[in-house]
């Protein structure tokens, strides 16, 4: 057990910003140390982005039985997924169930926003403040805020005279939205627009899509989970999860042995034939080489695209649908219901921003550089700030007064993905430089949970008032990630994997591409070694080089 130090009514040893699948876990891992710890939040409920993200056709593209927690083998057993796929408000209900369950509300403050950061070096804490003005003390700062957690704001000149409804797809409105017998325009085809968009067109009277770049999309064959399947999930779930941790991107796929370009043609086909009627995400581990040869990639590119042709039945429109000039997976697919099938819909119109971009929302809807489209409601599916949004929404000061927005000017900078240097004590789950978005992000963020919490009594141990890792060893972690990065195709899309979704962004890849199951191996050598890479102090001194 971690010895408390909680003199001050304010003070707790961890203070966790959301109460997001991340910040539940790590609270978790918290009680079990024994340490005191408070989460931060500012909605009115836990969830995180499935608390934000209500719209229509919203759910998890990984299957259910596998985006879920895994520490506990009792949870497990007696929760039961109705689908594959979860809906939006079964993952909320499920979150609520463990809040419940684990008795988690009582460490959790709704309703507080976080304004700022502040490190302490002569008390080596951290002093937190909120949207009230209330201070926060802490030993230790964990950002638990989420990759696609702050919303993109669209900016289309215009959009404030807009007399219509308007919505963002992650701002979604706890009522009911009514699409029937309205015009509806959707702006976005990424992962929630894609999502919406047939549920719209199904209700809407007109429904127009505006499409910047076409998306690669694998269908979910989304289903009910019977009682048979459920009894089998339930039955082998301990290797389940153990088979999910150890595969390359914790979605418990192995990618064949044989190569892309190795098949032969009809063998390849019949592959792809069968993991396009099964596999949903999975479909980019078909082949190992799919993202790292443009060649094995243009195999499977060519697949979809002729999925799209042959579904779309208006030619003209399924090749405006087809994503040409950037490799299939190098931008995050989507996983759709009906997505394309929507196209063939007389109430559904395609706009292609390519040809005619946007030139403004006028107060009856939108004008592009061709013609005007009178809308009763526009909905904004443009995305988020990703992987640093969040971290960089506030200022955090470090050692000395530096903020996180200084240090990471040219793009972030960390070490594993959950620690920067110039920051003692302060920790972010899932951040840039680990798997994150390019795995299944709740067993990244158990993984990271893990490895926090063995850090912390590895410090307890030591006797260390603070924690650091050494630029040095950021440095490092920073070209390594580089350096896997450049050897696969994910650089040769323009995405929000390389901070193109935001103008002005640095153009760096975030995330770590080597998979879970390798960066687990080097997170674990880390340990094993004794952490060479991290500094331990009893008393804040100089900064560490
Ligand atoms: P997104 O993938 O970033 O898509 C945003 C869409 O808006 C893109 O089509 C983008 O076009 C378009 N857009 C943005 N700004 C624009 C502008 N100024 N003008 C015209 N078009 C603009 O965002 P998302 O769909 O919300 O999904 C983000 C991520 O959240 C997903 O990749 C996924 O990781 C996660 N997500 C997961 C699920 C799930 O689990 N099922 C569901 C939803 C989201 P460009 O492509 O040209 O930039």
């Amino acid at each position: 057990m971690i010895t408390p130090a909680s003199p001050r009514p304010l003070d707790v040893d961890v203070l966790i910003v959301g109460a997001g699948f991340a910040g539940l876990r790590l609270l978790h891992e918290t009680r079990k140390l024994g340490l005191s710890a408070r989460i931060l939040e500012m909605a009115d409920g836990p969830g995180g982005t499935w608390y934000w993200n209500r719209y229509p056709g919203a759910r998890c593209d990984v299957v259910s039985a596998d985006y879920s927690y895994a520490f506990s083998p009792e949870l497990d057993q007696e929760w039961r997924w109705s689908e594959r796929y979860a809906t939006q408000p079964e993952i909320l209900r499920y979150v609520d169930h463990v809040v419940q369950r684990f008795d988690f509300a009582r460490d959790i403050s709704l309703n507080t926003t976080v304004t700022g950061a502040v490190y302490l070096d002569e008390d080596q804490r951290w002093a937190v403040t909120d949207h009230t003005g209330r201070e926060w003390i802490a030993t230790y700062f964990v950002m638990a805020t989420g990759c696609l957690s702050v919303p993109k704001k669209p900016d289309f000149p215009g959009q404030d005279d807009f007399r219509g409804e308007s919505y963002h797809t992650a701002y979604w409105p706890k009522e009911e939205v009514e699409f029937g017998g309205k015009r509806v325009a959707v702006i976005g085809t990424g992962s929630s627009g894609t999502q919406l968009i047939p549920i719209a067109a199904e209700q809407a009277a007109h429904l127009t899509v505006f499409q910047r770049t076409p998306n690669f999309s694998i269908p979910a064959r989304n289903r009910p989970v019977t009682d048979e399947e459920d009894r089998a999930i339930k039955a082998e779930y301990p290797e389940r999860r153990v088979r999910a941790l150890n595969s390359p991107t914790g979605l418990g796929f192995e990618p064949t042995k044989v190569k892309a370009l190795e098949a032969p043609e009809d063998e390849r086909l019949k592959h792809y034939e069968t993991q396009w009627n099964s596999a949903g995400f999975g479909f980019i581990l078909s082949y190992p080489d799919l993202l790292l040869d443009q060649r094995a990639n243009d195999t499977a590119a060519d697949f979809i695209r002729a999925k799209i042709a042959a579904t779309v039945k208006n030619p003209e429109l399924a090749e405006k649908l087809s994503p040409t000039g950037y490799p299939f997976g190098a931008k995050r697919a989507c996983v759709d219901s009906g997505y394309f099938e929507t196209f063939n819909r007389d109430n559904v119109t395609l706009v292609d921003m390519r040809d005619t971009p946007i030139v403004e929302i006028t107060e009856t809807g939108i004008r592009t550089t061709e013609a005007e489209y009178d809308v009763d409601m526009i909905v904004y599916a443009t995305g988020f700030d990703a992987m640093t949004g969040a971290l960089l929404r506030f200022p955090i000061r470090g050692a000395g007064g530096l903020t996180l927005a200084e240090r990471w000017a040219d793009g972030p900078k960390t070490f594993l993905g959950i620690m920067t240097d110039g920051f003692p004590n302060f920790f972010f789950l899932t951040g840039p430089g680990s798997p994150s978005v390019l795995s299944n992000v709740l067993m990244s963020i158990e993984q990271h949970v893990d490895w926090l919490g063995r850090l912390l009594e590895h410090a307890r141990e030591r006797g260390a008032a603070t924690t650091e890792v050494t630029r040095d060893a950021v440095e490092r972690w920073v070209d390594h990630v580089n350096e896997l990065a450049a050897g696969t195709l994910y650089p040769d899309a323009r995405s929000y994997y390389m901070g193109d979704e935001i103008a002005g962004k640095p153009r760096v890849f975030m995330p770590y591409s080597g998979g879970l199951r390798g960066f687990r191996r080097r997170c674990e050598e880390v340990a094993a070694n004794g952490y060479p890479e991290l500094v331990f102090r009893e008393h804040a001194v100089q900064p560490v080089g």
